[in-house]
């Protein structure tokens, strides 16, 4: 996949995305003001069911309280004794005689005849107390107390009580009447909907973009792999072809036994160089941490990094090599495993020398900190960009140098030094700066 393509699935991403969202959007405030319009509506009714329900009550209670004072002369004193204190509740003043059982009779009869056909509570109240003398919740039901208190039957208060006393009011109470709280959520869920669909989205479009640009380094890195692979093994793979078309067209006489000596060592040495190849990259590139088995015993580092300098010195010094070596650690002897360890070095500096341009100088330092031992290897190569520093540890991850690959490699070789490490429980750490040099520092714990 090419950038061209990943640039354009995410745009193509975008603008569909994008169209959903706002196709979404309008819906969604068409829905809401939709919404908006019913519940004004239904509020409106509401209201105007409640003013409605307010009169009947109204006139009812003043029904009963002229049926009660029938002695008033002037009925319209009773106006201002009923109070409407809630939508549902009224208090009506009294200062007359009240009989509970005919209060009782006639609220129920006066209400059922206003066609308010609801349960009520109702309870009579001592003025100079202010506390309840008696209350009641009559039920409604169709065919009883309302249609038949007409014809006298027993209600619930005994008939005989008598409130003789002033100062009484008593209150009705209508359970079953509510002003329709409005739904909140009805207004605020169409957007909570929206919100959680574009978070959906966005997380859902973030993660296929992501698996797309980790597909697309996967394939890079497989691309150059294979690149690098086809040139490793193309180089030994034509001399031998060479060499042995120049054997087959030799005559075996005596005097060309030199040159066949030399060309079968040539084929030899090829296929042995094409062999050991084939087997380190096979054998680094099925290796996983499970796979690792340490053959742990006490080593030497300062000993080995001796022979590494040695080594390099003989190979290197020539073309102007230098390498110094600071081995500051007082406690260089720890638990580890000769062969990987010394594979881990050797890798470090081979990387060191094979990613300088000009004379490699390099510098190995060790010292002891945080109970364990830590071992230093840097150069003054080309560097690392910082944004790099964490996939060259990937396998067969190679830093992009365009589509040509001076430097050999496989992109193994940090793969399998990191791999060591933490088998031994320790850390890799690199430090670079592009154009002037890389640092490496090992870490391995003691215990
Ligand atoms: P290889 O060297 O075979 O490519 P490695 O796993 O050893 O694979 O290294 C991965 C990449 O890290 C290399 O391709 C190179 O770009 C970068 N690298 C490693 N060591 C150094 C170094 N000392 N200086 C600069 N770049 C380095």
């Amino acid at each position: 996949m090419n950038r061209w393509t990943v640039n354009s699935v995410v745009i193509l991403g975008l603008v569909s995305i994008f169209s959903i969202l706002l196709v979404q959007f309008v819906w969604m405030r068409s829905t809401v003001e939709m919404q908006a319009k019913n519940i004004a509506i239904q509020e409106k009714e509401d209201s105007l069911n409640l003013r409605e329900f307010s009169q009947q009550a109204h006139s009812a209670l003043r029904e009963v309280l002229e049926q009660i004072s029938p002695d008033q002369p002037d009925h319209t004193d009773l106006y201002g004794v009923i109070k409407q204190i809630k939508s549902n509740q009224f208090t009506v003043d009294f200062s007359e005689e009240l009989q509970p059982f005919y209060l009782e009779t006639l609220l129920k009869k006066e209400l059922y005849h206003q066609n308010i056909h609801q349960d009520f509570v109702y309870g009579i109240y001592d003025c100079f107390k202010d506390s309840i003398v008696l209350g009641n919740l009559i039920t409604f039901t169709k065919d009883s107390l309302y249609a038949d208190s007409k014809k006298g039957l027993p209600g619930l208060t005994p008939e005989s009580l008598n409130l003789t006393k002033d100062g009484h009011y008593f209150t009705v109470y209508f359970p079953n009447v509510k002003p329709k709280p409005i739904e909140a959520a009805s207004f605020v869920s169409p957007w909570v909907y929206l919100v959680i669909i574009i978070l959906f989205v966005i997380v859902f479009f973030a993660f296929s973009l992501g698996i797309i640009i980790r597909q697309k380094k996967l394939s890079e890195v497989k691309t150059d792999f294979i690149n690098n692979m086809t040139h490793e093994l193309k180089t030994p793979i034509s001399t031998i072809s060479l060499s042995s078309e120049m054997l087959m067209r030799m005559d075996l006489s005596e005097e060309n036994q030199e040159k066949i000596r030399k060309y079968a060592s040539i084929i030899f040495k090829e296929n042995k160089r094409l062999e050991n190849q084939v087997e380190r990259v096979l054998n680094v590139a099925k290796l996983d941490k499970e796979q690792v088995i340490l053959d742990k015993e006490p080593f030497n580092v300062h000993e080995l990094l001796q022979e590494v300098k040695e080594n390099f010195e003989f190979n290197q010094t020539e073309i102007g090599g230098v390498i110094s070596l600071d081995c500051s650690a007082e406690v260089f002897q720890i638990q580890a495993d000769s062969v990987h360890l010394t594979n881990v070095v050797y890798n470090l500096l081979d990387n060191a020398i094979k990613y300088c341009e000009g004379k490699a100088v390099i510098q190995i330092h060790t010292r002891n900190e945080r109970n364990g031992l830590f071992i230093e290897v840097s150069d003054n190569g080309i560097g690392i960009k910082k944004e790099n520093f964490k996939l060259i540890f990937d396998k067969f991850y190679r830093v992009p140098t365009g589509n040509v690959h001076d430097v050999k490699g496989f992109g193994l070789g940090l793969f399998y030094v990191k791999l060591i490490i933490e088998a031994h429980h320790g850390k890799i750490d690199v430090k670079s700066i592009l154009g002037k040099g890389t640092t490496f520092s090992v870490w391995i714990p003691f215990a």
